[in-house]
């Protein structure tokens, strides 16, 4: 998988292409404003750093991105990455906070902060640049925007009661941390498989999918969960759904209509994305699908 190394790759790209397209300094407006810090977002404000250019990044959840929330600590890279101000990193088969702290390092020697917990909301345009609105009420003005947003979107909620406590989480951080726990896993795609797989070892474990079976997981995460589910180390709970979260249970609704009420300490979401389409089609990108597929059109 290349996919870290890809981003990296095109975030420095993205902002190699505009610098040859040529920045003309406009007074108290940005040059460039960075919306994500996932591989592809630090690799772009270190290229912007590079480059001299007035920048500013923004990432709605915590630095690293994807990388940040794989429920693992393994992430593995088939070819060397290449970092602005940086240069080649030879990590193949490293662990998550390996490649975290490197970025962190590299930042913070190029004194690059990035504004975590801060989501862009709103692009708008005006007297020829855009105005840039967050959550937390700033406003940007910035003559160019990269969206190095990523795929994943916000996290899907489920949208039942009790799903704002804390108990309620949409990754998975530290499993190894987790024991003795009732828990229950929302999600049939591989990252609610991998986590449940994760856990199951040293906690009680529900997995609770809407659909009769699993349709699109890698055949590996498929074996491994059918042989967890036979040899009974997880609870599978097919065709159900979560109605209610409480402090000490949860209770799923079968098909059939029937609740029935688990104990539960911790519950983990992964019902997929929602895709940033209104955020985008706000900032005027219009979006049409076709045969399953989205384009992009500015
Ligand atoms: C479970 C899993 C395991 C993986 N394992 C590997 C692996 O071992 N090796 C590998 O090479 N690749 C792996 N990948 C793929 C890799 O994580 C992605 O290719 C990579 O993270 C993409 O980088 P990115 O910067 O484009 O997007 P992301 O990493 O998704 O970063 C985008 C960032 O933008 C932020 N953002 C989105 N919208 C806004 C907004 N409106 N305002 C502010 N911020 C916003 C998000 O919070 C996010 O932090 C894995 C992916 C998953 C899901």
């Amino acid at each position: 998988m290349g996919l870290i190394k890809n981003s990296v790759e095109q975030g420095q790209q993205a902002v190699e292409s505009m610098v040859n397209a040529g920045i003309k300094r406009i007074h108290s407006v940005l040059d460039l404003l960075i919306v994500g810090a996932g591989p592809a977002g630090i690799a772009a404000s270190l290229a912007a750093r590079k480059y001299k250019i007035d920048f500013v990044t923004l990432e709605q959840d915590s630095l690293g991105g994807t990388v940040f929330t794989f429920p693992r600590s393994k992430v593995v890279m088939t070819a060397p990455m290449d970092l602005p101000l940086h240069g080649k990193v030879k990590l193949f088969d490293t662990s998550k906070t390996q490649l975290l702290d490197l970025w962190n390092e590299v930042l913070s020697k190029n004194e690059i902060i990035i504004k975590e917990n801060t989501k862009v909301e709103e692009i708008g345009k005006e007297s020829g640049h855009f105005v840039v609105k967050t959550n937390r009420g700033d406003v940007f003005h910035t003559q160019n925007i990269l969206l190095a947003i990523g795929r994943r979107g916000t996290p899907r909620k489920l949208e039942v009661p009790g799903e704002m406590t804390e108990k309620v989480a949409y990754r998975l951080l530290e499993p190894e941390m987790i024991a003795g726990k009732k828990i229950l896993v929302v999600g049939g795609g591989d990252s609610a498989v991998e986590s449940a797989m994760l856990l199951m070892d040293q906690n009680e474990v529900t997995l609770s999918y809407r659909k009769e079976t699993f349709a699109r997981i890698k055949p590996k995460n498929r074996n491994n969960i059918l042989k967890a589910i036979e040899s009974g180390a997880l609870n599978m709970q097919f065709n159900t759904t979560v109605d209610r979260i409480d402090d000490h249970s949860v209770a799923l609704m079968h098909n059939e209509g029937e609740v029935e009420i688990l104990e539960n300490d911790l519950v983990y979401i992964f019902a997929g994305g929602e895709l940033p389409t209104q955020f985008l089609q706000k900032a005027g990108i219009e979006i049409t699908k076709r045969f399953g597929y989205t384009v992009k059109k500015h």
